[in-house]
């Protein structure tokens, strides 16, 4: 089956009329090089024209084309399963648990519940840390909305380091979010060891919960406000926004989890043909994902 490509949820619908179709998918992506049994290594099957599982030849294990991926026991039907991840990727904003559930007719736990699941598989791999220039910063959210900028010690607001990559024409190329518990420098190294090469140039604030990360990074600390801070100022308030309007209230545990999301999203932007194949073929090569690995919210 070829690969899908498009934002159409026309389209989308058209290509995916039935479980089945979704299960071929799931079969073409999962088995794409070759065929082994996961029993006894056997290269040889029959395919099962009921849901397109694999026969091994020799053993006769049968497994599934959600067989440990994200998409095992998914009872509400695979081809709603697939509707939540399409709009999840394609669109620029996803909807919240409440509005996916009355979507596809499911209730509000199942749709939270695989909506974080597919967050999951959304998580960044930390593999291409950013080498050009980046600007870091800090915010908080929730509890008492105040205009104020910058660092707050409330306890009710949850504090969150955002690293924001610019292209060589002053644009936004990638933004990484990690929840922190203060603003020292361990805390603030967080985004740094996951998302920052030691080559890349680093700017930040004055704040002195820098200053010792400079041993092992190139940061040059400029006043937070000047005209330099734009780009990351204005992906932070659109961040604000997003879980604003779509999450009224989250788990404290769950936020980075959004904001794995939300940069998911943004840093593919440019590829958003090809970006529901990609969430796909995450969540085919993640393992299923039980309740206990997420936080429990109401
Ligand atoms: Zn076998």
């Amino acid at each position: 089956m070829e690969s899908f490509k498009g934002e159409s949820i026309i389209d989308f619908f058209d290509t995916f009329q039935t479980d089945l179709d979704c299960l071929e998918y799931l079969a073409s992506i999962k088995w794409k090089g070759a065929f082994k049994c996961s029993k006894c290594n056997h290269n040889k099957f029959t395919i099962r024209k009921l849901n397109y599982a694999r026969d091994c030849n020799l053993c006769h294990h049968v497994e599934s084309p959600t067989a440990n991926t994200i998409f095992h026991k998914v009872k509400f039907g695979i081809r709603k399963a697939f509707g939540i991840v399409f709009e999840m990727s394609a669109t620029t904003k996803s909807l919240s648990s409440s509005q996916m559930a009355k979507r596809y007719s499911i209730s509000r736990p199942t749709a939270w519940l695989f909506m974080h699941k597919v967050r999951s598989a959304m998580k960044s791999s930390e593999l291409n840390p950013v080498v050009g220039t980046v600007y870091v910063d800090e915010f908080v959210y929730g509890g008492k909305e105040d205009l104020k900028q910058g660092r707050s010690n409330d306890s009710k607001k949850k504090k969150i380091v955002a690293a924001v990559e610019i292209d060589d024409e002053g644009g936004i190329k990638r933004a990484y979010f990690k929840r922190i518990d203060d603003y020292s420098s361990d805390e603030l190294g967080k985004i740094f060891h996951s998302h920052i090469s030691t080559q890349a140039k680093v700017k930040t604030d004055k704040w002195t919960g820098y200053k010792p990360l400079k041993m092992e990074y190139d940061i040059e600390q400029i006043k937070s406000n000047t005209s330099d801070f734009f780009q990351i100022n204005t992906i932070i308030h659109q961040v604000k926004s997003w879980l604003r309007s779509t999450y009224s209230w989250m788990h404290e545990q769950n936020i980075e989890k959004y904001l794995d999301e939300y940069s998911y999203r943004l840093n593919r932007s440019i590829h958003k043909q090809t970006i529901f194949d990609n969430l796909i073929t995450r969540m085919i090569n993640q393992k299923h994902i039980g309740l206990q690995t997420i936080k429990t919210s109401k």
